[in-house]
């Protein structure tokens, strides 16, 4: 008997789950198992909009028009390790969906080391790789050996770590506009994977330290931005330096817009509080903004990706709101 490939489910006006906990629903949402799935979401809405785990993610009030594709669940919540004792590495293929901190004690389980650096990191692999998920301790870049991505005509391509670029909270995949991460494929050591798992405690105790890691919130809001010019004991021209550094000398911790808070802890980590709505969000992020510019002449462009029509325009004057 001939069986034909299920199609995919498409439901409507559903809430999508972030970190800020707040935000507009899908107006059409859809959970593909399948590439072949994926491709017929692409035929129903060519600009569709790939859900990770929501932890780099602002949704305005108003919702999202476009389809919004979860990649969590059969082909894309696959993992498969490969262990090459004679290389001294392993070989992992994780489907986008594929949570990265469970990813973490997954290989470390299998012997491998190396993704410890990138403790305390909510995401799902696809995130990860599109954002260039890492801080002070290391990035997912460096571990990429290979990207499998669809395009937006649905066609799949195999992309070696030659043709990928990753730079600060920035990746690109080829010469493709926006394409769809469906696995990433990472290369890691074998080694001592007891000095791995120590290392993750002291990544992630860092973090608790630093970070208002059990709060409502998308992690660091705005990009560390690079100086055009000295500014005196922040840095010289040309370096990165701090956007939490600049928030906090522009006197904006603690900064309060409706349920909306500048974390006294991290001045980039922005929290939300219980009836928190995104506009508050927008708006305190736009108020941070114009205290930071008038102080120091610094524009801060959004390291969030942010969601839906009015929300973009809002920033849309200080450039491409998504991972750049
Ligand atoms: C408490 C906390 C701490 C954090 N600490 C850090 C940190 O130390 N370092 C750091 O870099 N980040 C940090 N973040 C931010 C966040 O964890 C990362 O940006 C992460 O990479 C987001 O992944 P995600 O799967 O949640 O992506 P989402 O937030 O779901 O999406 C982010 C963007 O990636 C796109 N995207 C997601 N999956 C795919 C895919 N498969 N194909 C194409 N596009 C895709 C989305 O469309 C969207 O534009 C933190 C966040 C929180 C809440």
């Amino acid at each position: 008997m001939l069986t034909m490939p299920a199609d995919v489910t498409i439901t409507h006006d559903r809430p999508i789950r972030t970190w800020f906990n707040c935000g507009g629903r899908a107006a059409r949402y859809a959970q593909p198992a399948t590439i072949e799935q994926l491709r017929q979401c692409l035929a129903i809405d060519r600009d569709l909009r790939v859900l990770g785990d929501g932890a780099n993610l602002l949704i305005g009030d108003e919702g999202v028009d476009e389809l919004v594709v979860e990649l969590n669940t059969g082909e894309f919540a696959a993992v498969q390790i490969d262990i090459d004792a004679a290389r001294g590495s392993g070989l992992v293929r994780a489907g986008a969906g594929v949570n990265l901190p469970k990813l973490i004690h997954q290989t470390h389980a299998a012997g491998l080391c190396g993704l410890e650096v990138l403790g305390g990191i909510p995401a799902s692999i696809g995130g990860a790789a599109v954002m260039n998920a890492g801080g002070a301790f290391g990035e997912i870049g460096t571990f990429v050996e290979a990207v499998e991505v669809m395009a937006r005509d649905g066609q799949i391509h195999t992309l070696p770590k030659a043709s990928c670029t990753f730079a600060y909270r920035h990746s690109t995949f080829g010469e493709m506009e926006r394409p769809i991460i469906t696995a990433v494929h990472l290369r890691l050591s074998t080694g001592d994977t007891a000095a791995a798992r120590a290392k993750l405690l002291e990544v992630m105790a860092y973090k608790k330290r630093t970070q208002p890691m059990a709060a409502d919130s998308a992690g660091c809001t705005f990009k560390n931005p690079t100086l055009a010019s000295a500014i005196e004991t922040i840095g010289v021209a040309g370096q990165r330096v701090s956007a939490g550094l600049l928030i906090d000398r522009a006197g904006c911790k603690g900064l309060r817009i409706g349920g909306a808070e500048v974390s006294s802890q991290h001045g980039n980590f922005f929290v939300t509080h219980a009836g928190c709505t995104a506009t508050d969000l927008l708006n305190l992020m736009a108020e941070v903004r114009r205290r930071v510019h008038g102080q120091f002449g610094v524009m801060l462009r959004p390291e969030v990706a942010i969601w839906g029509r009015e929300a973009t325009r809002m920033f849309a004057e200080v450039g491409s709101m998504h991972h750049r």
